[in-house]
């Protein structure tokens, strides 16, 4: 591990569905001598005539790298590809999604095999691999100086943000970028329903909506400065008293154009019991207190 990570350093990466065919090609069109591997040996035929190298087995693919690549289906498949491989002296990093506690026992169990661990989160789909412009990354978490050390290989496919030596942090931040998309998605979902019955051109009604969720987007930052002060009325535009006064109005909206309430209800619920227990000044962000257990 003493060696530099010279710009072209060998790559080994076993699991070669969507998104690990997506990942080799991408370092084989940067000149990474790359060994692939995956179950179904098929998928790492095509890549062989690619320039890959195929091995024969997940155990061989280990060996030909010192930075080894996995992206498979769950951790279970992950603990089943690698029982066999030494992974001494090996930057191991598992791009494979899981919950950040599989990630930290994923850690331990690579680290007891000596192997340096890190652990990604990919904040991107396949089609925006391999193209800086598409603004993909992977979060990646553990060891610091795997990071450091393999950073220019890892930077290939997509970027590579760091975000803590507690290997658990990327699956975190992954889960939590990806749980605020589906709300997201619930309210324009919400939204679409609600024009979808009337004379409203779904395709000129998108860039109303996508620019109004980007604006209102920038919340966030005033949600973090409130959570990082405690002072829950610091710069609060829109009272909570003022927003819960005017839920009834999206209730009887959604109710006059025939959709379910199902996706705002829950939501709405949150805030009516946070303007019972905290101030009518505040704005949502104690609706962060109620969702902790
Ligand atoms: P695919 O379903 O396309 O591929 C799954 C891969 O895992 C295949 O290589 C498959 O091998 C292998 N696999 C499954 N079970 C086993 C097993 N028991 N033993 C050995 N190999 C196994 O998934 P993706 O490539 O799309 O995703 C891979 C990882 O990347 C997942 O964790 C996913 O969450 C993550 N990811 C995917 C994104 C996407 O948009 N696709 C986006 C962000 C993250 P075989 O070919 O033999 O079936």
């Amino acid at each position: 591990m003493t060696q530099n990570s010279a710009d072209k350093s060998p790559v080994s990466l076993l699991g070669l569905g969507s998104m690990g065919t997506a990942l080799a090609r991408a370092w084989l069109a940067a000149g990474h001598p790359l060994t692939v591997w995956n179950r179904t040996p098929g998928r790492a035929e095509a890549l062989a005539a690619e320039g890959a190298k195929a091995a024969e087995s997940a155990a061989g693919a280990v060996a030909a790298s010192g930075l080894v690549v996995v992206c498979l289906l769950d951790d279970d498949s992950v603990g089943a590809v690698l029982a066999d491989a030494d992974l001494a002296g090996k930057d191991l990093v598992n791009l494979t999604t899981t919950t950040p506690a599989q990630a930290r026992a994923r850690a331990a169990w690579a680290e007891e095999r000596g192997a340096r661990y890190l652990d990604g989160g990919i904040m991107a789909v396949p089609p925006m691999v391999g193209v800086p412009e598409a603004g993909g990354y992977v979060f990646y978490s553990g060891s610091r100086e795997s990071f450091e050390f393999r950073r220019a290989a890892l930077s290939v496919p997509v970027g590579a943000k760091y975000v803590g030596e507690d290997a658990g942090f990327a699956a975190l931040y992954d889960v939590a970028l990806l749980s605020a998309m589906y709300g997201m998605f619930a309210g324009a979902a919400h939204a679409f329903a609600l024009v979808r019955r009337e004379d409203v051109d779904p395709v000129a009604f998108a860039p109303l909506l996508a620019d109004w969720l980007a604006a209102m987007a920038r919340s966030v930052h005033g949600t973090a400065a409130q959570l990082r002060s405690g002072d829950y009325t610091e710069g609060v535009a829109s009272p909570l008293a003022m927003q819960v006064a005017g839920t009834p109005t999206f209730l009887a909206t959604a109710e006059q154009q025939g959709v379910s309430t199902e996706l705002l209800l829950p939501y709405f619920e949150l805030m009516r019991r946070r303007l019972e227990t905290g101030s009518g000044e505040e704005g949502l962000t104690g609706v962060v207190d109620l969702l902790l257990r």
